[in-house]
């Protein structure tokens, strides 16, 4: 049972997450060029592993099925058509410290951006950056992502377009340098700045309308975890210079999401809470009467399933649980579970395969 928070701490807990911006939670200034910030966190008992309670509303982050980031390694995540038309923003921009990630504010009057994909106009709400990078191509991190987050007006639905960054010594992409150079001014959660007509992200659209793509039916990667967002990833990073990778993992920290479990299969957190219970039913079932003369004097550590206790630590428990849940260790738990109907379940997204 993860009571941990008074239920006066839950109200807004939902701020600051990848819709912000969006229709479906609007940004809250609280004057001042001060913005709120994010109730959630990355570590500990705000941390993902505990989103879901924080706050009602979070119940996908521990029961989705299509939860956000995931592993690009399959083939059968569907290569996607490049948007036939990337139109910049031209209006001014606002750069915001929301505690839970560094977002650039699109929308504003006379802000024209605008993807065109799958036959249906979205408008760009805002980007933000995850540091290290929250998807992972064949298994390989990146060391920052950019997610733009864009929505339709026509029917509200959302495509977040995910770039990844990879370093470079002999190049850079002008975008990201800016934003690191404007870094220090809003270097404490809750700051904002205008960052005016400056953003140069003709290469951002290049990348998008012009290398491949790879999509699939995901989620946000913060709470509420809402599903059905088409998440459109470019699987070649672009260009990180090292000094604005360290300007932006100085004020960002880090706001990685782990990686989520194969789309359409069992939430992890929920094979991890069904193994944990299973556990401690079998403990209680194997617990000596009072007085048992087997009774050793001293209890061992419990013995680990293999593949745990090593590795990436995918899903780490707190609050004495058993020990972390490897992605490993979930194949194990009950048999394999990708069948070939499942491998095809995978690929499928926003109605397409
Ligand atoms: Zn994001």
């Amino acid at each position: 049972m993860y009571t941990l928070l008074p239920l006066a701490a839950l109200a807004g807990l939902a701020s600051a997450s990848c819709l912000h911006g969006t229709s479906y939670l609007p940004r809250r200034s609280t004057g001042n060029n001060t913005i709120e910030v994010a109730k959630f966190g990355y570590t500990g008992t705000t941390g993902p592993v505990l989103w879901d309670s924080l706050s009602a509303d979070n119940v996908a982050c521990s029961a989705g099925r299509f939860q956000s980031p995931i592993n690009i390694a399959d083939s059968s995540i569907a290569t996607a058509p490049n948007p036939t038309s990337y139109t910049l923003p031209t209006g001014p921009l606002t750069f915001e410290n929301l505690g839970s990630t560094v977002e650039v504010l699109s929308e504003a009057s006379g802000n024209t951006s605008a993807l065109t994909f799958d036959g249906k106009a979205y408008s760009l709400k805002q980007f933000h950056f995850h540091t290290p990078a929250e998807h992972r191509v064949s298994d390989e991190h990146y060391p920052l992502e950019m997610h733009m987050v864009h929505e339709a007006p026509s029917d509200g639905s959302l495509v977040v377009v995910a770039l990844l960054f990879d370093l470079s010594t002999t190049a850079a992409t002008p975008l990201v340098k800016a934003l690191a150079a404007a870094l220090p001014a809003i270097a404490n959660p809750g700051t904002a700045t205008p960052l005016g007509e400056a953003a140069d992200m003709a290469d951002i659209a290049k990348h998008i309308t012009s290398t491949p793509l790879r999509a699939y039916a995901g989620s946000l990667t913060t709470p509420p975890c809402k599903e059905g967002v088409t998440f459109l990833l470019a699987t070649e990073p672009l260009p990180l210079d090292v000094e604005s990778y360290n300007a932006f993992k100085r004020v960002v920290k880090f706001n990685a999401r782990f990686s989520q479990g194969a789309l359409g299969e069992e939430n992890l957190l929920r094979v991890f809470a069904k193994e944990n219970e299973g556990r401690q039913r079998a403990a209680a079932n194997e617990t000596p009467a009072s007085g048992a003369e087997e009774a050793p004097a001293t209890s061992a550590p419990p013995a680990l399933p293999e593949g745990q206790g090593e590795g990436d630590a995918a899903t780490v428990p707190v609050g004495g649980g058993p020990g972390p849940v490897t992605e490993g260790a979930v194949s194990t738990l009950d048999g394999p579970r990708a069948t070939p109907a499942a491998r095809v379940r995978r690929g499928r997204w926003a109605g397409r395969e």
